[in-house]
Formats: C-alpha cells, sequence, structure tokens
C-alpha cells in the first residue's frame, strides 16, 4: 500500500482531510472495509495474510473505481461452531496466536460500523473479507438485515467468491500463500518449511499441503482477477448510488433493535446462524482439546 508516486490518490478515510472526504465521496459515495484478522497461516507466513488481502484489493479498487476506504478491521469470528474441529485438526493444542473474538463480539460491533457508514453519508457499502468461513453466512444476512432497514446497499463477500469458479481458494496453501508472495514479498518466507512439524518449531500451524508450490507469479494472477472482479461489483454498486443529501443520523436504537432481533432468533432457532455450531455431519472435537468449549456457542454475553 505504498503511495510511490504523488498522482495516487489518497483513498483511506484515516488519512483524508474533511474536504477531501467530501470531494471523494460526491465522486462515488462507496465506502470499502476490509476484514481480517491475526491468525496462523503455516511457519512461512506472516498472521495478518487475510487483511493484507483484504486491504490491497480495496485500496487498488477505491484508486480505480473511486470510493473511501474505511479502517480494516483486524478481529474476526473464528473457533466457534465449525472452526473449532479446523482448529483441533489443522493448529492442534499450539497456541494459534490468534485475534479472534465471540460472534456476539463482532455481530453486534458490526452493525455499529454499517451505522458509521450510514451516517457518514455512503450509499454502498463494500465489505470484503480475506477471512471466510461459517461467519460469511451470518454476516451477509446481518447486512440484507440492515440494508432492508436503512436502505444502504451492503455488498459483503470474500476474496475467494470474487474468482470462484477461476481459482480455488485455500487455508494458507498455494492460493493464499502465492497472494500474499505478490501483495507483500517481505512477509513470506520461502526458506522456512511450510510443512515442518518439528517439536519446538510450533506445528504446521495450518499451512495447508501445497503451500510449497506457491509463486509469486500465481498470486499475481488471483489478485488480478480479484481486482477486476470487484471493480465490477462496485461499478455496479455505483450506479444505484445517489448522494446523500439531509439523511438524519442513525442512532443507537436502530442498532439494538436489528440486535435483539438477531439474538431472539438464534435462542428460538427460527434462524439459522452459522457460526454458533458444527456443520452438519462434521466430526466432534476431542474433549481434552483447547477448542472444546468453543463447539457450540449461544449469540449472547452472558453465556
Ligand atoms: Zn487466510
Amino acid at each position: 500500500m505504498s503511495n510511490d508516486s504523488e498522482t495516487v490518490s489518497k483513498v483511506l478515510w484515516a488519512e483524508l482531510f474533511p474536504a477531501e472526504l467530501i470531494k471523494r465521496q460526491q465522486q462515488c459515495p462507496i465506502v470499502y472495509m476490509p476484514l481480517g484478522l491475526c491468525e496462523p497461516h503455516g511457519q512461512i507466513s506472516a498472521f495478518g495474510l487475510d487483511t493484507f488481502k483484504a486491504e490491497y484489493l480495496c485500496t487498488r479498487v477505491a484508486r480505480q473505481v473511486g470510493g473511501i476506504v474505511a479502517p480494516s478491521m483486524n478481529y474476526h469470528v473464528h473457533e466457534s461452531g465449525p472452526s473449532a474441529k479446523f482448529l483441533e485438526a489443522n493448529v492442534g493444542e499450539h497456541n494459534p496466536y490468534m485475534s479472534s473474538v465471540p460472534p456476539y463480539v463482532f455481530y453486534h460491533f458490526f452493525l455499529y460500523q454499517l451505522r458509521s457508514f450510514y451516517n457518514a453519508g455512503f450509499q454502498s457499502a463494500v465489505i470484503l473479507s480475506g477471512h471466510g468461513g461459517a461467519h460469511v453466512h451470518d454476516l451477509r444476512k446481518i447486512s440484507r438485515m440492515f440494508q432492508e432497514q436503512t436502505g444502504m446497499n451492503i455488498w459483503y463477500g470474500t476474496d475467494f467468491d470474487l474468482v470462484e469458479g477461476t481459482y480455488t481458494g485455500d487455508h494458507a496453501g498455494k492460493y493464499e500463500i502465492s497472494m500474499l508472495m505478490h501483495i507483500r514479498p517481505d512477509l513470506i518466507d520461502p526458506s522456512k518449511k511450510a510443512l515442518e512439524e518439528l517439536d519446538g518449531a510450533g506445528g504446521r500451524l495450518a499451512a495447508a499441503l501445497d503451500a510449497d508450490e506457491a509463486t509469486r507469479a500465481y498470486g499475481e494472477l488471483i489478485c488480478d482477477a480479484c481486482e477486476l472482479a470487484l471493480s465490477r461489483i462496485v461499478t455496479e454498486l455505483g450506479l444505484q448510488s445517489e448522494p446523500a443529501t439531509n439523511r438524519l443520523p442513525l442512532s443507537y436504537g436502530v442498532v439494538e433493535g436489528l440486535w435483539s432481533q438477531i439474538v431472539s432468533s438464534a435462542e428460538s432457532g427460527t434462524e439459522h446462524w452459522a457460526a454458533l455450531q458444527p456443520r452438519e455431519g462434521q466430526a466432534p472435537v476431542s474433549e481434552q482439546s483447547r477448542w472444546k468449549p468453543y463447539e457450540y456457542i449461544r449469540m449472547q454475553t452472558n453465556l
């Protein structure tokens, strides 16, 4: 994300002056939010791979098509429901050094992030997550609820969605490691063995079996395809957008009303929330595993 040329426009909300933000917003009233987290991607990769993918794509597309990139969210849903078994199988009992939070914290806060975009006058929000999992289903549903309530258009997806059918996404395999090699080559250490499982070396840490096949050239192809697909989505959203004039700000009450609906639908079982329990047919987490407490959780803080 280096600004190596003076002609490259500033697109990060955090870097804009008020007059610059207003001008960019009038030209294209779209906000992007990159989502990721710190989680293990093998011994060869930095923890923030998922966030770097999302930030890279949002920033590139904002520069080309327009719009403003909101602060990244570097904490995300993992551990719970289907992820508990994934982590037992792929990280085991090693410390994962992971910036994960429970669904009921993330989803609640996510509504407030959308509220801040609405109140800042954006007509459309593009939420791009570099991290996949069961939460994608839940966050799409929450995005739809917010859109129906407020009229702000929201696209929620992952980089895997952007290239579905062309490239197969993975976790810390050929796909993801190649992308980070292209985006931030300094954050991949090819001298370390991806599949190292030596005692004392911290284990495989969720590297996929084909991580050794990653190349920078392959990563560039994937990144370019993601960028093109995201540009198309944003262009389409932009066409639906009209300037937000004299919009009344949303209060906390509107968000809390949506949140109550989410909690009660989870408690009563009238809506399926995918990150709260294992997938159908998924093997149970071992009783002694550090991941066992997160296999089944509820949509509320006082568990
Ligand atoms: Zn990842």
